[in-house]
């Protein structure tokens, strides 16, 4: 946590930065928070693990490619000690597929799917679950009104399978993009690799227009958020500014 010094007044209200793979690992943002502070996360990938003590942290700060987030931090004081996390792992268990499941027992949230959470998706996946769960709940009621739980765990196991396959494929689909990431499977021929690079590419090209244009930083913002379904990125709204900007990049100045 940072408070920033007395007069700095930030041109944001929300300052991020994104890596961009294979080359670009480091990212860092800002979020202001209650009684004018600031949350600082520096993240980057693998091995390279952003340090933990002051100085350290404004170097790595520094050596992010945006270079406000650093200069916003020389404009703060640090108002506790910094904390590292490294689980940064992507884990799912496939607890629909057991032959027998115990009755009036559910498993939920991380215990089930738990992502890297560079990506901020884990909370909204688990209110997923819990939604999903609710409703579950509502169906046993009404199917035997006497309170009967049998049958509901088995069954929203595999409701949950299904809810977990948008977030899981996200996050790995995400940490596929760098090599440092460990236990993919890769695929066998560049051929049928082309889909998904030709998507990182489009995702690409989709943040240099959002630096740009807030509306595709909005949607940005809502996909990664779970708010809107993924492929809310691929309809002609978008597609058309992706290509608008790499027609007018390609102008002769
Ligand atoms: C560093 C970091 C940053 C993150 N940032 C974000 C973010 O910005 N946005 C986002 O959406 N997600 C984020 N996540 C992921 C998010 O925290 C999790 O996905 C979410 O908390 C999962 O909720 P949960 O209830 O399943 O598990 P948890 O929140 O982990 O809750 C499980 C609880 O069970 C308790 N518990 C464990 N074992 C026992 C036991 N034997 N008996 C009793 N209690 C027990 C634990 O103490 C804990 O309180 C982040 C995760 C990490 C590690």
């Amino acid at each position: 946590m940072y408070a920033p010094k007395p007069g700095f007044q930030p041109d944001w209200k929300l300052l991020s930065t994104v890596p961009r793979a294979p080359d670009q690992p480091r990212s860092g943002a800002i979020f202001t928070v209650e009684g004018n502070r600031w949350l600082v996360c520096l993240a980057s990938m693998g091995e390279d693990h952003p340090p933990t003590d002051d100085a350290g942290f404004l170097e790595f700060a520094r050596s992010l490619p945006v270079a406000k987030v650093h200069e916003s931090l020389m404009n703060a004081e640090p108002l506790g000690p910094i904390y590292r996390s490294g689980s940064t792992e992507n884990r799912l268990y496939h607890y629909e597929k057991l032959r027998r499941f115990p009755e009036s027992f559910v498993l939920v949230g991380d215990s089930v799917c738990a992502v890297n959470p560079l990506y901020g998706q884990g909370i909204t996946n688990a209110t997923l679950g819990a939604l999903a769960l609710a409703e579950e709940l509502t169906r046993q009621r009404d199917r035997r009104p006497q309170g009967d739980l049998q049958g509901l765990g088995a069954r929203f196991q595999k409701r949950l399978a299904r809810l977990n396959k948008d977030v899981w494929m996200r996050a790995t689909g995400a940490d596929g993009a760098w090599p440092q990431t460990r236990g993919l499977k890769r695929p066998g021929s560049p051929l049928r690799d082309a889909p998904k690079r030709a998507l990182r590419a489009y995702a690409d090209l989709l943040l240099e227009v959002a630096a740009s244009q807030p509306e595709v930083a909005r949607l940005l913002v809502e996909v990664g958020h779970m708010v809107r379904p993924s492929y809310d990125v691929l309809r002609p709204g978008p597609l058309l500014r992706v290509l608008v900007h790499r027609l007018r990049a390609h102008q002769p100045a």
